[in-house]
């Protein structure tokens, strides 16, 4: 789950981790009166921030008024200006994809001047099955392309499991971003609290891009990226306030509802597959077929008729859908009954009227497939039924030709 640049920097705050002051705003007045009341206190720059759950927006465009999604700013009338070209504008950047994400809401924060940035990054290793701790001293480039590039110039720590994050590991750290002195001794608070943080918290992902060193010596957060295990939410009600659900897909937030686990892709063959790794595999025999999978859908172990039924709502929904691909394997579930029950769905008026130009591919494997397949081939329906996965396979690249 993913949270606001402005929302973890509350948290930070709770953790003791260094972050410049700010304030979010959803309209122009709050914007400016945010900012009147920062210069009051002394504020001589401004940073205006759109907030989306997407990285990437100091070099990101809008759509309608071509404005960046991070601001300098040295006055209030700027101030005002760049909050009226971000807020309702869509804001693209590299992670967004062009349809890029609407600002609702921006930060208005307290500039600080730069003396260094750097990049400080936790997250699991899973190959290593341990916390990792990154930290570079090429900040606020991209990280992909210093790890492609100049790997060396990423350091790492793993933490033990189960152990806390050693003080000689933090120090370590800090040595390593070139840090001396009293700003030593804030890198190494600061590395420490936000991995605690970062542990405290679940989240699965923090990422720091860039920290700074200001003139002054301080070491501040100015940017802010952090995800939660969307599993451990449950047990911290505060994370789960800041859950913002208009930046979600809206067809993965309709199929949470259903509690069906569904992931929209890029492709053009729907899948309806009971099991993650069945799903898994049926969207490589769909790529072996010339397809491409427009969805990984995991209906669970149960595929009654109303759980076929919200499939194929979640599906069909997705309007590059050119066909479906139905893989299920009855084990505790009987075949003859899942086939009864994805003829019954497809009998719902409004699921018919848009399948009509989609054809279906239904492969049923386990106990009572035969009962199954006699079902699906006696229906007078749009129904093509397949008993291997290659013929299943085979019929997705003879409807996608047709
Ligand atoms: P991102 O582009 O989504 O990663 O957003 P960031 O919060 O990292 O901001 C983008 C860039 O704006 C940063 O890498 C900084 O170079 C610059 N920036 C952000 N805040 C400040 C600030 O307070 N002072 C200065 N001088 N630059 C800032
Ligand atoms: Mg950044």
């Amino acid at each position: 789950m993913k949270i606001h640049e402005y929302q973890a920097k509350d948290l930070f705050k709770q953790y003791g981790i260094a972050v410049p002051d700010g304030v979010p705003a959803n309209s122009v007045e709050d914007a400016v009166k945010a900012a009147e009341e920062m210069k009051s206190s002394g504020t001589s720059l401004f940073v205006v921030k759109a907030q989306i759950h997407a990285g990437g927006r100091g070099k990101g465009r809008t759509k309608k008024n071509n404005a960046k999604g991070v601001i300098l700013c040295k006055t209030i009338e700027e101030v005002q200006e760049s909050a009226k070209a971000l807020l309702g504008d869509t804001l693209v950047t590299i992670q967004t994809g062009e349809e890029g994400q609407e600002i609702k809401t921006i930060y208005v924060t307290d500039g600080v001047d730069i003396e260094n940035e750097y990049y400080v990054g936790i997250l699991l290793d899973r190959a290593k099955s341990k916390n990792v701790i990154m930290v570079s001293t090429e900040g606020g480039v991209e990280i992909e392309k210093v790890a492609e590039e100049t790997p060396e110039k990423i350091v790492k720590e793993w933490v033990e499991a189960g152990m806390d994050l050693q003080p000689n590991q933090a120090r370590r750290l800090a040595f390593a971003l070139g840090f001396e002195g009293d700003a030593f001794k804030k890198a190494v608070k600061f590395i420490t609290a936000l991995y605690n943080f970062y542990v405290e918290k679940d989240a699965d992902m923090v990422e720091i891009n860039p920290l700074v060193l200001t003139p002054e010596g301080d070491v501040l957060a100015l940017d802010a990226k952090v995800t939660f295990d969307a599993n451990s939410t449950y047990r911290h009600k505060d994370i789960q306030a800041l859950r913002d659900t208009s930046e979600e897909n809206p067809i993965e937030l309709e199929a949470s509802k259903y509690d069906l686990n569904y992931i929209k892709l890029d492709g053009n063959v729907g899948c309806m597959v009971n099991g993650a790794g069945l799903a898994m595999a049926t969207m490589d025999i769909i790529k072996l077929s010339g397809g491409e999978p427009a969805n990984f859908l995991d209906v669970g172990g149960g595929a009654n008729v109303e759980t076929v039924k919200n499939g194929f709502r979640i599906i069909l929904e997705d309007p590059s859908v050119k066909a479906i691909l139905i893989n299920i394997f009855g084990g505790i579930v009987r075949c003859d009954r899942v086939a009864n029950g994805i003829i019954e769905a497809i009998k719902d008026p409004e699921i018919a009227k848009k399948v009509e130009d989609v054809p279906i591919i239904v492969r049923l494997q386990g106990t009572n497939a035969e009962e199954a397949k006699v079902i699906i081939d006696n229906s007078d329906l749009n129904v093509i039924s397949a008993v291997l996965l290659k013929e299943a396979a085979e019929q997705v690249s003879k409807v996608l030709a047709a």
